[in-house]
């Protein structure tokens, strides 16, 4: 890769008072500009020069990565607590229910486990996304228009193209950049959304059972109300509806002091896994509609300061990105094309 001798920052000095003299970084062509244009498109490799963006400080990089970390760790405790408590507590009722219900039951954890588990790894571990490498800094290397569109990464020291941005936390340009996602302690980018979307729909999955089996088993194991439930028959007169109320939730928290640790873990995992499938549902519908509009999310933040811009992406709005998102394209067409045939070989 070539790059410029002296670092384009120095380059950009020799202001006068109406016109200044600059060097476009990406093929190193000088350029007269008037002293008001801090921001020029170069008209031979199309490179945008922003003397407006200045380096921010990495001070805080060293905690970004202290705090992806410990976010991390959480959230894969978590997830081992969740499998490993809700097998502890979970797997004794099914079982004690029939044989072929616990079986059913094992299979079906055993394959939300290994999806939730795989997907977040490849979300987690996996480069996000990294920008192809292209020559710049010298002219006749750099052909016309090599670099329409690309600015200069001031942290990277090289050229950052119109997909690509900066991520802070991650100290590095990430391509197709959705957001910095300190829960999996990585970027979501164009080589793990994917993966990102896929654990986001497999967590929902589980966390969905998990409440539902939560509720299952606690049915099954919860201590006797009949004591309690028993004096509803002598309540009359006003307020009835809410008198029985308030009987049955007394009677519900009394018979909860006698629940056995099982129990109590039950009622954690019902609460932990039912408000996280609220949270997870909300950001996946999120996800989703950006897909389906063609957009990532710093994309549509930076659509929605620029109107035009918004207008010009409306028409891109299909259910055909959600195909291509998640590679059906292909099985698709694939499968219309069998069909296709079996029909014609029916109709001869
Ligand atoms: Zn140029
Ligand atoms: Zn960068
Ligand atoms: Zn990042």
């Amino acid at each position: 890769m070539a790059s410029s001798s002296s670092s384009p920052e120095e380059q950009y000095g020799n202001e006068a008072t109406d016109n200044y003299e600059t060097t476009c970084w990406g093929c190193g062509l000088r350029v007269m500009l008037p002293s008001c244009a801090s921001v020029f498109k170069c008209g031979w490799c199309g490179a945008i020069t922003d003397h407006n963006k200045k380096k921010h400080d990495e001070k805080c990089f060293g905690w970004r990565v202290l705090r992806d970390r410990c976010f991390l760790s959480v959230v894969m405790v978590f997830m081992f607590f969740v499998i490993l408590g809700g097998v502890w507590a979970i797997y004794p009722v099914v079982f004690s229910v029939s044989l072929l219900w616990g079986i059913f039951h094992s299979i079906i954890t055993t394959i939300l486990s290994i999806a939730t588990i795989s997907f977040f790894s490849l979300a987690a571990f996996r480069c996000a996304g990294t920008p192809p490498n292209i020559l710049w800094g010298s002219y006749p290397t750099v052909g016309k228009g090599d670099l329409d569109n690309y600015r200069f990464c001031h942290y990277c020291l090289k050229p950052k193209s119109p997909r690509a941005h900066h991520c802070r936390s991650c100290g590095k340009c990430i391509l197709d950049m959705d957001h910095h996602c300190p829960f999996i302690g990585n970027c979501v980018g164009a080589a793990n959304h994917y993966s990102f979307i896929c654990f986001i729909i497999s967590a929902v999955l589980s966390t969905n059972y998990v409440s539902i089996m939560a509720v299952y088993s606690s049915w099954h194991m919860w201590p006797p109300l009949s004591h309690t439930l028993g004096r509803l028959k002598g309540i009359t007169g006003r307020d009835v509806a809410w008198r029985i109320m308030n009987e049955i939730f007394i009677a519900f928290l009394r018979s909860a002091l006698f629940l056995s640790s099982r129990g109590l873990l039950l009622l954690y995992l019902f609460i932990a896994s039912f408000s996280l499938q609220i949270g997870l549902s909300v950001l996946l519908w999120q996800q989703l509609s950006l897909i389906y509009e063609g957009k990532t999310y710093l994309s549509n933040l930076s659509s929605q300061e620029d109107n035009e811009e918004e207008e010009e992406e409306e028409e891109k709005k299909d259910c055909q990105n959600l195909v291509r998102f998640f590679g059906l394209q292909y099985s698709v067409s694939r499968f219309l094309s069998i069909f296709h045939v079996t029909r014609k070989r029916h109709d001869t």
